[in-house]
This record gives structure tokens, C-alpha cells and sequence, in this order.
């Protein structure tokens, strides 16, 4: 009879198997611990997965582009060794605009400056300073060593503003300035500044011109990857690879993965319970789940604080994601062609500030603007493995849509909104939406129902500077034996990875 996990005495179980939850399973099973990890859906990967949406076509329907995976984690858990490769979008952010210019904001900044130079020959030194404030809190706070701040406990704001000295640019970025703010700052040209403001408001509940937008800039600016600061890239295979090959480095050290295992209920310091009544016994018990369900699995057992600090992070999200099957790739008028240097690296349809107003007021009110702000990923131009030959796929983010329509609902209103996000990229292209093969359209709800992030919120919970650092969820609960390791704790949402390894060396720490 095969051994059942319900006969094992665990010393840590893992609830859900996102990329998080499977690195703190990698890292307790490493340091000797018996590990089970238990997977609701009967995938792993959480909201970094793969899937194949049509025949022959593999995407990472969430989760997209890796940039801030940690180097530290790639090393310990051998991620080369098992196959992780990624190409960096060396090209950059292209964005194209409405009088038909455009710019390609390429990392080489040889490229990149005579692009500005091209667009407004006034804001290649604007361009050069803000991209030097953003350098200089990577370094102070993000260096590449073991002092990153995003390696262990969350620093104090008082730990950050020591590093940061007196560079008052340098905490205005990181807490103060609107996204809107810090272009207005550095850069003149409206398109420059319009096409750039998407970047202070990825998975932000908020519009570019609240407070603290542009930390969001420097939350997605502070990676390493591959030891180049900032860089973005595709992940080979997809992004759901990099799940994938923790999974296995978890294996390989003796955790034991279980899909299609909900969990009912945690009992602190007992272990958790199945849908079905049974009782697995552990005395840690780690959440990789987001705080909400975390809370609901915990019922009575949450201590009161804590539930108010996790209700009191405000998690609705205004994120659809679109998987779009295409025949070619978008034909852009300001630069034509349908294999363009701007293909492979990422594209930005820009708004105007009124647009970016009137869409970010009309998501509140249950609405959806006639322009949204979309960016566009193309996985098949570096990684022709994932489609049929002669197709292509792109991942469209794209924002702002409300959770809850104030009329009719995301089954009603899918086909508008399709007809609304493709039109946002067609007004810039020639050939969208006839290129269009087919769209998978994945509003807040959907995500919700499919990764189980409640209200569909990318990162467990926004990434505001008010919810950030000392600010975010830590790892250690006040229930004994109860542990958070997924995005909602530091250092924050996306595929980063340090959070499920943060969490473990809480464990482990206690366990001494
Ligand atoms: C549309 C979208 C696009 C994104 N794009 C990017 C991107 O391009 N790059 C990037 O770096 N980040 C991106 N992100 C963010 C990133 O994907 C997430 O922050 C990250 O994947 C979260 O990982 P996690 O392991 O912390 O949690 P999750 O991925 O949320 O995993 C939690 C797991 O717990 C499981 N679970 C929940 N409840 C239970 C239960 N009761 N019992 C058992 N299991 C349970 C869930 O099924 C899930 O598998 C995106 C996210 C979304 C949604």
C-alpha cells in the first residue's frame, strides 16, 4: 500500500505550490527538514505557470517576464544546472505615439541616448539623471552582495534612510514621489513622459499621480538578473520554467509536492486539514497562500491584530491580462514591420495624462475606458518552442479595469473588454486586430478563480511604499507555528523568490 502523507509526523507543510512555497520547500528540505508540500490546483507554479491555452501553443498565463528572480536562489538551488536560461530584452521599452513617432528606450545606452536625442534632444541629460537616482538606490539598498535589504528581515525605514544618506532624490523615488511627479522632474517632452508613466503603476491600485507611484518604478528597475542591473528577460521555455525547476531542486532534496489538495483549515501548531476532514500533522505550518485565504484557512485561530494588519492591505486588483494567439506580429505604424528590433524587447501603447486620468476614474466607478494602457511581451520571437511554426504569442498587461462591473459582470462584458484592450494596441498598429488568431481574456475575477489570489491582486496585496519594507507582512506570525512565504511578505510581489527563502530561514532560525 502506498505510503499515505496523512502517516507522516512533517516538520514543516507548505500550503500551495506557487514558486514561493516550492522555494521554502527546496530550502527546508536542503537543511534536512521532512517537507510536504500541498498544491489545491493540480498544477504547480501558482501565478508563475505554465499552460497551453490551444494546441501546441505554451504560455505562462500570468506571470510573463523575469527581471527580480534573485541570483542568490538561482545559485543555492542550482537553477542553471537544471536548465534555467533566459535571454535579456536587450532591446528595451519601445513606445510608439499617436504623431507617429516613437522611441526605443534600448539598455545600451549609446542606442538609447541618440533614440532620446532623435524624439528631444533637451532630455537625453533629464534621461541619464533620472536613470542615475534609480542606479544609486540600487546600490545603496539593493548591492549585490549579502547586505541587500531584500535578503532576511524587512530593514526599518530608519536601517533605508541610513543607506541612503542625504540623497533627498533618492527617498523621494523610493517614498514619496508620484510616477507623474518624478517624470515631470527629469524629463520635457510630453510623449516621453506619458510613455514612461506605466512603469510607477504595474499591478498598482493606484493612478501614476498618487503618492509613491514611482517606487513601483524602482521596486521592478532593482534586479540583477544575470549581474545586469535592471535587466528583463525571457525565460526559455516560458516563465513558468523557473517554478518548474525549484520544484525540482525541492524534490531532489526529499520534499514531497501533493497537487489537487485543497487546504481546509490550518491548526496552529497541530498542521492542517483537508477538505475532506483528514488531519495532516506538523508542527509549522508555512502559508504560501495570499494573507485573506491564509486568514480564512486560520478562522478563530488568527490572532485579532494580525487579522486587522492583513485586512488592512487593500488587495483589489485592476489587472487583465490578455493571451493573445497571433498570425504575425504587430505591424507598428511608427516603425513598420512585423520583425522589428522593438519585437524583443518589451512595448508600451502609451496614454495620455487625460487618458490615464479618465481610465484610472472609470476602473473606481465599475467601468472601463475606450484606451487602456497595455504592455506587450512577444515569448515566440526568442522561443520559437512555444507556438505551431509560423504564429506568434503575445502577452498583453494591461490596465485599468475594475473587479466589479457597475453593470453586468466579467461573463457579459469579456468581449467588449477584448474589443477595448485590442483596440488600445490597433490604434498604434496596422494589422491588430486582424492578426488576431485568438484571446484568452483573464479580468481580476479570473485570476482570482484561476491562481486563487483573492481580488485578482498580481502581488498579494499592493506594493505602495505604505505596505512595503518594515510595512509588509512578515514572514513570522503571531500563531504559533504559522508562517507566511509568499508575495504578500518582504521583499514583495513577482517572481523574486527571496520570500519563500526568507520565510524558510525564519523556520529554521526558530526551530534552534
Ligand atoms: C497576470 C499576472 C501577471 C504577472 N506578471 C509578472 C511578470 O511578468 N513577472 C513577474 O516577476 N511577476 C509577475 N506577476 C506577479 C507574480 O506572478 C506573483 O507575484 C508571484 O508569482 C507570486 O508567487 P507566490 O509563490 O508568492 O504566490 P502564488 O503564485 O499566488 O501561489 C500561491 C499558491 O497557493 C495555492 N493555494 C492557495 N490556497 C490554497 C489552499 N487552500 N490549499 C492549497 N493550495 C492553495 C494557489 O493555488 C497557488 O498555487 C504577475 C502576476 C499576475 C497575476
Amino acid at each position: 500500500m502506498p505510503h499515505r502523507i496523512q502517516d507522516t509526523e512533517w516538520d514543516a507543510v507548505i500550503v500551495g505550490a506557487g514558486h514561493n512555497g516550492l522555494t521554502c520547500a527546496a530550502y527546508l528540505a536542503q537543511a534536512g527538514q521532512r517537507v510536504l508540500v500541498l498544491e489545491s490546483r493540480d498544477r504547480i507554479g501558482g501565478a508563475c505557470t505554465i499552460e497551453e491555452p490551444w494546441p501546441g501553443v505554451r504560455m505562462s498565463p500570468c506571470a510573463y517576464l523575469a527581471g527580480l528572480l534573485h541570483p542568490l536562489v538561482i545559485e543555492e538551488l542550482g537553477l542553471v544546472a537544471r536548465g534555467f536560461q533566459w535571454t535579456p530584452a536587450v532591446a528595451g521599452l519601445f513606445i510608439p505615439f499617436e504623431d507617429g513617432s516613437s522611441v526605443q528606450l534600448h539598455e545600451d545606452d549609446a542606442i538609447c541616448d541618440a533614440e532620446i536625442r532623435n524624439l528631444s534632444p533637451a532630455d537625453v541629460d533629464g534621461w541619464h539623471a533620472m536613470s542615475d537616482v534609480i542606479r544609486r538606490v540600487r546600490d545603496a539598498i539593493r548591492p549585490a552582495d549579502e547586505s541587500d535589504m531584500w535578503i532576511g528581515e524587512a530593514p526599518t525605514r530608519e536601517q533605508i534612510e541610513d543607506r541612503l544618506g542625504d540623497d533627498e532624490e533618492a527617498r523621494g523615488l523610493l517614498f514619496e514621489w508620484s510616477m507623474a511627479e518624478m517624470v515631470e522632474r527629469y524629463l520635457q517632452d510630453e510623449r516621453l513622459q506619458i510613455g514612461y508613466l506605466g512603469q510607477g503603476v504595474i499591478g498598482t491600485h493606484a493612478s501614476p499621480f498618487d503618492h509613491g507611484t514611482a517606487s513601483i518604478r524602482f521596486h521592478h528597475g532593482s534586479g540583477r538578473l544575470g549581474g545586469m542591473p535592471g535587466m528583463w528577460g525571457y525565460v526559455r521555455g516560458g516563465m513558468g520554467m523557473v517554478s518548474f525547476f525549484i520544484a525540482d531542486a525541492a524534490r531532489d532534496a526529499g520534499a514531497v509536492i501533493e497537487t489537487g489538495v485543497p487546504v481546509a483549515a490550518i491548526h496552529p501548531g497541530e498542521g492542517v486539514e483537508l477538505e475532506g476532514g483528514e488531519r495532516i500533522r506538523s508542527r509549522v505550518v508555512i502559508s504560501n497562500a495570499d494573507p485573506r485565504v491564509t486568514l480564512r484557512l486560520l478562522g478563530n485561530a488568527a490572532d485579532a491584530a494580525w487579522r486587522k494588519q492583513v485586512e488592512s492591505v487593500p488587495i483589489e486588483g485592476c489587472t487583465v491580462k490578455l493571451n493573445v494567439l497571433l498570425r504575425e506580429l504587430p505591424n507598428f505604424r511608427a516603425r513598420p514591420g512585423t520583425n522589428e528590433t522593438h519585437h524583443y524587447g518589451q512595448i508600451n501603447t502609451p496614454l495620455t495624462k487625460d487618458e490615464w486620468r479618465a481610465s484610472f476614474a472609470a476602473a473606481r466607478e465599475g467601468r472601463v475606458a475606450e484606451r487602456l494602457w497595455t504592455e506587450l511581451y512577444f515569448q515566440s520571437v526568442h522561443d520559437p518552442s512555444v507556438v505551431p511554426p509560423g504564429q506568434h504569442t503575445m502577452s498583453v498587461f494591461c490596465q485599468y479595469v475594475p473587479y466589479k462591473f457597475a453593470d453586468g459582470d466579467w461573463d457579459t462584458r469579456r468581449e467588449e473588454i477584448k474589443r477595448i484592450v485590442l483596440g488600445s494596441i490597433g490604434r498604434f498598429c496596422s494589422n491588430i486586430p486582424d492578426a488576431v488568431v485568438d484571446a484568452q481574456v483573464l479580468g481580476p475575477p479570473d485570476i482570482e478563480e484561476k491562481v486563487g489570489l483573492t481580488g485578482g491582486h498580481i502581488f498579494q496585496g499592493e506594493c505602495l511604499p505604505a505596505y512595503m519594507w518594515s510595512n509588509r507582512l512578515s514572514s513570522r506570525t503571531p500563531m504559533p507555528g504559522v508562517y507566511l512565504c509568499g508575495a504578500c511578505t518582504h521583499p514583495g510581489g513577482s517572481v523574486i523568490a527571496m520570500n519563500g527563502r526568507n520565510a524558510a530561514m525564519a523556520v529554521l532560525r526558530d526551530a534552534i
